[in-house]
């Protein structure tokens, strides 16, 4: 049996150390059998799951996921310009199991019993919990936008989870004539992956300068500002003539009208308090809320799930730790490396707990990464620590930044390459 102490705990927590940096983990191996179950096999669940067995062995972890794959949504936009294919995002889950000992369930998680401490499946299983971590992402609010739901995103993709809708969007550009019209709808805060409307519009814009270059694409904004604007624009200028009469891409704020209201799909048309817009493809990335499970598990408080942010435990309902794009987490954003360094605070958590200890001290990380164009990245960092009445994950002053205004192209292009290497070092802590 492996015995696992703090130093080896820093050591295996790889990129994201500072994430649990400051817990302590006496006697980990002393709890003896304890059951976790993790519902949602995306970042948080699967982070949570390997980091239960690898730093204790003898925790019976159970990771219950509706897909037999996972498809991750960080780098889908790469796949809109034809950077990367969809099945360069798709991974296994084998590794989880034959690596780490998780046992996964292919399944959809129905109910939690707080009470009985029981996770039901759609297939009929039961499975009892000493803790439970649920991290289903988000779903939405398809009420919103009139004309707009289920069935309709199917030919009108909102492609905010990868997979087919993500096909289906890159096709639809890919028969696009030159001189074409895209929309892009934005959602309002708070939403996974607060720069992922603007990077998608610069992906579209990287394939149409080099395919289409007569094509234009709209965002239409509910919000006066959004995520590292002020370098999206400037790449904007720089590769797509942003703000002069040539300009590829255009954005409407709250200000000048860019809240959508409704969509006539037969018309291709979109409504905003600015007017009607048209367009031969139209994105609308509707407005969010928690997974769907977490809502039925009585985890929300309005549309998101409030947790101790200390350690991730739901303040509804004890023993279930809700991370990820569900959780109440501000001042970090819905983001795959948030979710994932939320999930070693809770494991740290959970484990502190099964051998009889406090929790001690989280601190967190979130990096983010937008590919403006080929050889443009720019980035946003950030270490957090917990406020001192412990209710909001404040960003520790200095601790990282937004990437400089007056960085060199050198220095864009090698946030190009830190953001494809970010992405596999993220797989690889999920999953491998
Ligand atoms: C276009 C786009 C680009 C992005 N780019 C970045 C980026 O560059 N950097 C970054 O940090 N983040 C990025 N993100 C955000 C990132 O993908 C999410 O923040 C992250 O995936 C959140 O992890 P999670 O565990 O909360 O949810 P997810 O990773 O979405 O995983 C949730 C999982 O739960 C499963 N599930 C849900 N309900 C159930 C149930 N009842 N039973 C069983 N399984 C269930 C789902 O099938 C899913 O696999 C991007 C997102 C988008 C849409």
């Amino acid at each position: 049996m492996n015995r696992i102490n703090r130093r080896d705990f820093l050591r295996l927590a790889g990129g994201s150390t500072l994430a649990a940096g400051a817990f302590g983990f006496p006697g980990l191996l002393l709890a003896g059998t304890r059951k976790v179950v993790v519902v949602g096999g995306g970042v948080g669940g699967c982070t949570a799951a390997k980091y239960l067995r690898k730093l204790d062995p003898t925790v019976d972890v159970t990771l219950v996921e509706t897909k037999p794959h996972y498809t991750s949504c960080f780098m889908s936009n790469e796949v809109l310009s034809g950077d990367r294919t969809l099945e360069s995002i798709t991974f296994s889950y084998a590794e989880l199991q034959s690596k780490y000992g998780v046992n996964v369930i292919i399944d959809s998680a129905i109910a939690i019993d707080p009470v009985a401490k029981e996770v039901r499946t759609a297939g009929g299983t039961r499975l009892p919990y000493d803790a439970c971590i649920v991290s289903p992402g988000v779903d939405f609010k398809w009420e919103t936008i009139e004309g707009y739901d289920a069935a309709v995103a199917e030919a009108i993709p909102h492609a905010w989870f990868a997979g087919p809708q993500t096909t289906t969007l890159r096709n639809q550009l890919l028969a696009m004539p030159d001189g074409g019209k895209v929309v892009i709808v934005a959602p309002p805060n708070p939403y996974k992956c607060p720069p992922g409307p603007y990077e998608r519009a610069s992906q579209i814009a990287m394939y149409c300068k080099h395919h289409k270059p007569r094509s234009k694409i709209l965002i239409l904004d509910p919000k006066t500002k959004f995520s590292k604007a002020g370098l999206f624009k400037q790449g904007w200028e720089q590769h797509y003539g942003f703000e002069t009469d040539h300009s590829m891409i255009e954005w409407v704020g709250k200000d000048q009208g860019g809240t959508v209201s409704a969509l006539d799909a037969a018309a291709k048309t979109v409504k905003a308090e600015a007017g009607d817009f048209q367009a031969d493809v139209i994105n609308i990335i509707p407005p969010q809320k928690a997974g769907r499970i977490a809502f039925v598990a009585d985890l929300v408080d309005g549309d998101w799930c409030p947790v101790d942010k200390r350690t991730f435990e739901s303040k509804r309902h004890a023993d279930i730790y809700v991370l990820g794009d569900a959780s109440s987490a501000a001042k970090m954003p819905k983001s795959a490396y948030a979710a994932n360094s939320q999930a070693k605070v809770a494991v740290a958590a959970i484990l502190a707990r099964f051998a009889g200890e406090q929790p001690g001290e989280p601190t967190y990380v979130n990096t983010c990464y937008s590919i403006i164009a080929e050889e443009h990245g720019i980035s946003v960092a950030a270490v957090y620590r917990l406020s001192e009445d412990g209710e909001q994950i404040a960003s520790i002053e200095g601790s990282g930044g937004l990437s400089p205004m007056d960085a060199s192209a050198e220095h864009r292009k090698r946030e190009v390459t830190y953001a494809h290497s970010w992405f596999e070092n993220v797989i690889d802590d999920m999953m491998r």
